[in-house]
């Protein structure tokens, strides 16, 4: 069955199509924070940051359906479902974030924060880190790193070391984030001298592509006072850690304790329904407006809406960024509780947090980590990995993931690491 679905993925969608796990995984339903396959096999999402308030809320699923049986249309009529969501969301952002602009991807959402920058600034060089994925558009897979871009990186681009708490440049967490604002200063000074200008930085506050470092709040703050002394815009990439995940803060520029000019946002933010947003102040907005004439087909449409609308709904009802908080430090205490000779850090914040591993010469154990993911994917369990090296664990569930669920997660971790070789 599965290597049936496997060669007709390759018939008709071509080759290297990304999937997980050795043996990937066919799902047929969900519900909550669980998930079965096409055998019945049934196993515990710790990887879903899409489906945030659980697979299949009926809250969601309701809304969705209640919508799509009134109206359906494109976004060129006017309609008060994309104005009292926007009014919601833009409500639970501060520093005048108060306009957006609804599309139905991250990559999109982040595509228009680079041209907003690009209208503000009337420049177009953009700074981002250099292990890190904002989006597959080209503009976006330009500062996406798993695959340099073809013909390199262009003279715009420019990347600079990703924070890094194993390996981390610069001493003390001052000097690190010291060392990570020379990094952007000279990167700006390069991006002048090329002539293309200083346009922006964009960067997701948790890092959470580039192995979520461990950082403390005002980490960001030299790279930030950088970037405004240069009259760059700082493009908040809240795609992972935003809609509560971290527990903390709502959003995690407010955790790291910056200001940004623009916030982008996606993956959880309708439960699985394809919605994204770019949210700006009023005059970065109208500087975008301006130069860009902008519309998108299917962005805030009203069944859009009403699933952006009803997650917003459950979070608050069923408190999930409390509970983010109370079960992430409670999974976070098990896994540095973890001995393990290969184990370098466990971190986290909320309901992300993971291992990283390395060998005794703090070179990267990507191989065991690998099979360690297999091993839970084998056992009932789904996570992956991220980081440079792909050596940390990554576990991210859906926002009802209770200290139940932590403990049959990290009970498989604690078995994993003793079944799976590390010699
Ligand atoms: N930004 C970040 C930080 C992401 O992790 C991703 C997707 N993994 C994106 C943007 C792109 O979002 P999408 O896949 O919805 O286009």
């Amino acid at each position: 069955m599965t290597s049936d679905l496997l060669a007709r993925r390759a018939r008709v969608m071509g080759p290297n199509v990304p999937t997980f796990y050795d043996t990937p995984v066919h799902l047929v339903r969900g519900e909550g924070v669980w998930l079965w396959d096409a055998d019945g096999r049934k196993y515990l999402d710790c990887y879903n940051n899409v489906a945030h308030v659980g697979h299949c809320h009926p809250h969601v699923v309701e809304a969705i359906a209640r919508q799509a049986a009134v109206l359906n249309t494109h976004t060129r009529y006017l309609h008060e479902t994309i104005l009292d969501y926007s009014e919601r969301l833009t409500a639970t952002l501060s520093h005048d974030l108060d306009q957006m602009i609804m599309v139905c991807t991250g990559s999109e959402a982040n595509d228009i924060a680079l041209r907003m920058a690009q209208a503000v600034t009337g420049k177009t060089g953009i700074i981002a880190t250099d292990n890190t994925y904002h989006g597959n558009t080209l503009a976006t897979s330009q500062l996406s790193t798993r695959r340099p871009p073809i013909g390199g990186y262009p003279a715009h681009v420019r990347l600079v070391p990703a924070p890094d708490s194993v390996r981390p440049v610069g001493g003390t967490i001052e000097g690190q984030a010291q060392a990570f604002a020379e990094h952007i200063a000279r990167a700006i000074a390069e991006l002048e001298a090329e002539g293309c200008g200083f346009s922006g930085f964009m960067l997701c506050p948790s890092f959470a592509n580039e192995g979520f470092p461990r950082l403390d709040p005002g980490f960001l703050d030299p790279a930030v006072e950088v970037i405004r002394k240069a009259g760059g815009l700082v493009l908040c990439d809240e795609v992972q850690p935003g809609f509560g995940r971290i527990g903390e803060t709502f959003w995690g520029h407010d955790w790291m304790g910056f200001a940004p000019d623009v916030v982008t946002v996606g993956k959880p933010m309708a439960n699985g329904h394809p919605v994204a947003a770019v949210i700006a102040r009023p005059d970065v907005m109208a500087a975008f407006r301006t130069a860009f004439g902008y519309f998108n087909t299917f962005g805030g449409n009203p069944v859009s809406c009403a699933a952006a609308m009803a997650t917003l709904d459950v979070i608050e009802r069923e408190s999930l960024q409390d509970n983010a908080r109370a079960v992430g430090a409670y999974a976070l205490d098990r896994l540095h509780r973890i001995s393990h000779p290969l184990k370098a850090e466990a971190r986290g914040t909320g309901l992300f947090f993971g291992i990283e591993f390395t060998h005794d010469d703090g070179s990267p154990a990507t191989e065991f980590t690998r099979e360690v993911v297999e091993y839970m994917r084998e056992n009932g369990v789904l996570m992956n990995r991220i980081g440079r090296e792909m050596n940390t664990l990554k576990m991210r569930p859906p926002l009802p993931f209770s200290k139940e669920n932590a403990d049959l997660a990290i009970d498989t971790l604690e078995a994993a690491l003793q079944e799976v070789p590390y010699g």
